[in-house]
């Protein structure tokens, strides 16, 4: 039996990886799941699949919790502190699908135990690359991407050496306004930011994708997995969302990664690997797909890519500015209190307000240095948006 374990068990990606568990469960022991505020399906999928442990993240919840595991075996335990022991119990296998920096140290914790983390959670590489990569050579655990085009890139990479690497090319979706006047994108609502072309996903990450936010990550997650040089990496607009990604060789050969826009897949490569096993996804009918389209991200549309790439050429800390400013920038989106086209803008004036002191990007990348950058990006993007409030 594999112990597994999943953080961020409620949302998206935790319930897709708990569908591939449920379809052989004589396979696996669970180890921890977690959740946030979702009390009602955390307990649910603790109790079906007899977890060791259920964490709520939110440590005013974990009444409820307790009430809603009456009468199992299964152990409640709430906030921060309880994630990192969750995640500190051994685990062959650990899903990282908290969604946020607030993934960052359970990760860490899975990794130090020798564990296997399935990373979903993008944000850990974009605010602290090196001290991922450097806990999981320490403590022996090993790293394996989620994201579909880390995980496209990852198995294009298969048997191929990395010097005969000439580009590392990500799709994009364009998202939910690609399409859209760009006059008319200061007036995009929440719910027409919420609604992805292609993919069902959490609500956050669903927004990132119309403002290409997510995009931004995944440029400085490609360079932080793949250790590639920040010039190497190009993004394309992909409307179907068929072709995941694309490597580039040095004889000029692209081999792209295709196949449906299901997570299911790229979850269960990773919970498998270095093993093939047959997945839930469809099959592509490429007769019935008839055509792929692609163009360039423009600009003005896209300022989010801009910024991503600057973070990804500056490095040391400012991946953690990127990162918290744009979730304060995203929260204040979400709470109507500034518009679609303004994140980018928050997120922009605080880069530049860092950059105006750089001693602040270059400390060390230790977890103390991370989480007080991230603090302080969030504190001046609260300022940033003040100030626009008027
Ligand atoms: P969801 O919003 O659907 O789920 C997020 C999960 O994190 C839920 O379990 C939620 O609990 C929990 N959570 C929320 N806030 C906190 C917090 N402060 N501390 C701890 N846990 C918290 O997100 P997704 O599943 O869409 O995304 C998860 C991660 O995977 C993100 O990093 C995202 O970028 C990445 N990703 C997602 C993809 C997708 O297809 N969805 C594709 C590629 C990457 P609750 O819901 O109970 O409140
Ligand atoms: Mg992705």
């Amino acid at each position: 039996m594999r112990r597994v374990s999943i953080f961020g068990a409620t949302g998206s990606i935790g319930q897709n990886t708990i569908d591939l568990l449920r379809r052989a469960p004589e396979a696996y022991d669970v180890v921890a799941l977690s959740g946030g505020r979702n009390i009602a399906q955390l307990a649910q999928d603790a109790r079906t699949l007899r977890a060791e442990v259920a964490v709520t993240a939110f440590p005013e919840r974990l009444d409820e919790l307790r009430a809603a595991l009456t009468g199992s075996d299964v152990q409640a335990a709430a906030g921060p502190d309880a994630l990192i022991e969750a995640a500190s119990r051994p685990a062959d296998w650990v899903m990282s699908a908290i969604v946020g920096a607030a993934g960052l140290q359970p990760g860490l914790a899975a990794l130090g135990q020798g564990a296997t983390l399935a990373l979903a959670n993008k944000e850990s590489l974009v605010c602290a690359g090196p001290l991922v990569l450097e806990t999981a050579r320490k403590g022996g655990g090993r790293i394996l991407p989620v994201d579909s085009e880390h995980s496209a890139v990852f198995q294009a990479l298969i048997g191929e050496e990395l010097a005969s690497v000439e580009r590392v090319i990500i799709t994009a979706s364009g998202g939910a306004f690609r399409d859209w006047p760009l006059e008319k994108l200061p007036e995009a609502t929440l719910a027409q930011a919420s609604r992805h072309p292609n993919w069902d996903m959490g609500q956050r990450i669903t927004i990132d994708s119309a403002s290409m936010f997510n995009k931004a990550l995944e440029l400085i997650e490609t360079k932080e997995f793949f250790q590639v040089p920040p010039e190497m990496i190009e993004v394309i607009v992909h409307p179907e969302s068929l072709i995941h990604a694309l490597v580039g060789f040095n004889d000029g050969a692209l081999m792209a990664h295709v196949g449906p826009p299901d997570m299911r897949h790229a979850i269960g490569f990773a919970l498998h690997w270095p093993e093939r096993r047959k997945l839930p996804v469809e099959r592509l009918d490429l007769a019935s797909v008839a055509r792929l389209s692609f163009r360039e991200p423009e600009d003005a549309r896209y300022p989010a890519l801009r910024l991503g790439r600057a973070v990804m050429r500056r490095g040391g800390l400012s991946g953690a500015v990127f990162n918290g400013a744009k979730e304060r920038a995203l929260d204040g989106f979400l709470a109507g209190r500034i518009g679609f086209v303004d994140m980018a803008g928050i997120v922009e004036d605080v880069l530049n307000r860092f950059e105006a002191d750089p001693g602040l990007l270059d400390g060390d990348m230790t977890l103390e240095n991370v989480m007080q950058t991230d603090h302080l990006a969030r504190e001046w993007a609260d300022t940033a948006m003040q100030e626009r409030a008027g």
